[in-house]
């Protein structure tokens, strides 16, 4: 399956930010920020799946 660049954009933009957050739990591992990070990042990745979801239902060039 071929997907548009907005599709990519979007991607892209989600998984900075997870990446950013799961590095953060990493790094201070045990602490109440890093659980929050942890949590945050597994809502944002839910997030991720939503709006890539949302954007094949509505875009003419995916799916
Ligand atoms: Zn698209």
């Amino acid at each position: 399956m071929k997907n548009c660049q907005r599709f990519a954009h979007i991607k892209s933009g989600f998984e900075q930010d997870i990446r950013r957050l799961s590095g953060h739990a990493e790094r201070y591992r045990g602490s109440a920020s890093a659980k929050t990070s942890a949590r945050d990042a597994i809502s944002l990745r839910r997030n991720m799946a939503r709006a890539l979801n949302q954007h094949l239902d509505r875009c003419p060039e995916c799916g």
